[in-house]
């Protein structure tokens, strides 16, 4: 896999923790086993733009107060979406 930092091809598919500002701006949150692209040659962990999409659109799909401070990457994306909830709340 190709680093995009340092164009090495010593890149592999990893996890790692991250920390994310919630879309509120309230708080950041820790979400531990994040998959990530790990650099050999560089040392370089970071997200791609998909899993940063990912992450980025489930925050502001869930009710992120219930969210604890730290959580993983896959309870994170288990957290039930509430926002067609909303809507229809708000309709009747
Ligand atoms: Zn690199």
């Amino acid at each position: 896999m190709l680093c995009k930092w340092c164009r090495s091809t010593e890149a592999n598919q990893s996890n790692n923790t991250v920390y994310w500002e919630l879309p509120d701006g309230s708080r950041a949150i820790t979400i531990n086993e994040t998959p990530c692209i790990h650099c050999e040659d560089c040392g370089m962990q970071y997200q791609t733009d998909e899993t940063t999409e990912i992450i980025e659109n489930h925050l502001l799909l869930i009710d992120t107060k219930l969210l604890p401070d730290i959580t993983n990457y896959e309870q994170l994306l288990a957290q039930p979406k509430i926002l067609k909830r909303y809507y229809f709340d708000f309709s009747t």
